[in-house]
This record gives structure tokens, C-alpha cells and sequence, in this order.
């Protein structure tokens, strides 16, 4: 299965980083996985954060969060709006569902179905 992000929200942060103490180079980041096989696609309900600089190139734990920083990331937060978590199958999936019923169908009947068959 391959593994993609969706990016629910990127926002670069206007606040200094706790770090470097430099300002405006904090992205702060929301994103759900999303699960892709050729059978079906799988949403996940969890929505990963994640906040860094690009200055110092370090990732900024909450442990290291300022009382600002704090706020902003409660304010993008809610302005998020998460993918409902989902499971959908794919075309390929139908067409082998569809491939096996009708095996199982042809096997199940066989008896009735052959004298038709032959003539
Ligand atoms: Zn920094």
C-alpha cells in the first residue's frame, strides 16, 4: 500500500522560533494519511501536526511552545477541516467481485447450465 499526505493546511507563522529566534521561517502543518492500493483507498481519522523552521531546520515540540505560538496554532486549528475518514474500493476491485460471483454462479449451476451450453 502506498502511503500519501494530504495537506489539510500549511501556514508559515509570524511568530519568532523558539530556537533560532528568528521570525516568520515557522511552518506549521496539518495533515491526514491517506492508504492507496489498487483494491480500495483508505482515509485515516488522524490528523498529524507538525511544526518547523526553516532557518534552524529543527521541528518545534509543544513542550518548547511559546504562550503566542500556543495561540496561533489553536486559532489554524480551527480553521481546519479534516477529511472524513473512508474506506472506497476501486473499479478493479468491482471487476474481481464481479469475476468471482460469476464463477461461483457458473460453478453452482453447472449441472443445469452444461446441456444449454453444449447444443
Ligand atoms: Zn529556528
Amino acid at each position: 500500500m502506498k502511503t500519501e499526505q494530504i495537506i489539510l493546511k500549511e501556514a508559515i507563522l509570524n511568530n519568532n522560533c523558539p530556537e533560532c529566534y528568528a521570525k516568520g521561517s515557522i511552518t506549521l502543518a496539518f495533515r491526514q494519511k491517506r492508504l492507496r492500493s489498487r483494491l480500495l483507498t483508505i482515509v485515516k481519522p488522524a490528523i498529524e501536526e507538525s511544526m518547523h523552521c526553516s532557518k534552524c531546520e529543527s521541528s518545534i515540540f509543544p513542550g518548547q511552545w511559546t504562550k503566542d505560538i500556543e495561540l496561533v496554532y489553536k486559532y489554524h486549528k480551527k480553521t481546519i477541516h479534516p477529511k472524513p475518514a473512508s474506506m472506497h474500493f476501486s473499479g478493479l476491485s468491482y471487476f474481481i467481485f464481479f469475476l468471482l460471483t460469476a464463477i461461483t454462479v457458473i460453478i453452482m449451476y453447472w449441472d443445469t447450465l452444461s446441456p444449454y451450453l453444449k447444443s
